[in-house]
């Protein structure tokens, strides 16, 4: 056999390879601008990054099946929607090592998805999904309006991203708390793992219980009065109350929505410092 005749034949087998495997899924790829594999992903943003992308992954036109990141795609789109952000871009990346979801900053502005972290999510229902699409875009939130987050806290970027998809969740996905509080069960479980500055899981679900209540108070939030009314109460009076002389309340702030929340702070406490259990934080009210 000639040289070239076994070069061709090897190509062909390389090439028959790599459509097999991507045939379906890869018909007219979505794929970030100059970024060839998701492992030459980089960026400073690392939510829910439990490890790096596999070498042997790939961008995709879908993950997992079409009826799932079409789901996907909706709650995305709901979230950015709701925080006036206009067209957020998505992409997908399948194949091994794909435990991820990540939202980056500028100049990207952009939310990569794997297709591990869906299968995962898709496995403990809906809810999962669309709590997590919620809380990437909360970050997209902070990326994209300057002086946001408004607080200092450690944890901040985190915290307040989950109290943003306590806010979303209960405006564009469901009105009933039993079928979002387990969902959140999932977001906890995947961010503990990758050990970074999520907050306690205490704290974490005081936030996203406080964006649930902020929901129910009157029309839409701006992303600034959200910012500012989710740390003013969450600061102040959901973490030990430390600051409680200090901070000014935010102009904004009808007496309603005050006594509202103001009416919440018992139980946030008491979330927020383990009195009430991760069990019981499923079976709280919904209103
Ligand atoms: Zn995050």
């Amino acid at each position: 056999m000639n040289y070239l005749k076994k070069l061709s034949i090897v190509l062909a087998i390389a090439f028959s390879f790599q459509n097999c495997e991507n045939e379906e899924r890869n018909v007219e790829v979505n794929e970030p601008q100059g970024i060839t594999s998701p492992t030459n992903l980089e960026g400073e943003s690392a939510n829910y990054t439990v490890s790096q992308f596999g070498q042997n992954s790939y961008w995709a036109s879908w993950i997992v099946d079409v009826n799932t990141t079409n789901r996907l795609k909706s709650y995305h789109n709901n979230s950015a929607n709701l925080f006036a952000l206009g067209n957020v871009p998505i992409y997908f990346a399948a194949g091994p090592g794909t435990y991820n979801a990540l939202s980056y900053g500028p100049p990207n502005n952009y939310i990569v998805w794997g297709q591990e972290l869906l299968q995962a999510a898709k496995n403990y229902g809906n809810a999962a999904i669309a709590y997590v699409a919620a809380h990437e875009m909360g970050h997209q939130v902070q990326f994209r309006n300057y002086g946001i987050p408004s607080s200092n806290n450690v944890s901040a970027l985190e915290l307040e991203a989950d109290g943003f998809s306590g806010y979303a969740l209960y405006k564009t996905y469901s009105t009933n708390w039993n079928s979002v509080a387990s969902a959140y069960s999932f977001a906890q479980a995947i961010a503990g793992a990758s050990g970074s500055s999520h907050g306690s899981a205490p704290q974490r679900r005081s936030a996203f219980r406080l964006g649930w209540w902020m929901a129910q108070t009157y029309g839409t939030f701006t992303p600034a009065q959200l910012d500012q009314y989710f740390f003013y109460y969450y600061n102040q009076y959901v973490l030990g109350g430390l600051l409680k002389q200090e901070v000014a309340k935010p102009k904004g702030i009808t007496p309603e929505l005050d006594n509202f929340i103001l009416s919440k702070i018992d139980e946030l406490t008491k979330i927020n410092n383990g009195e009430i259990s991760e069990e019981e934080f499923s079976n709280l009210e919904s209103k």
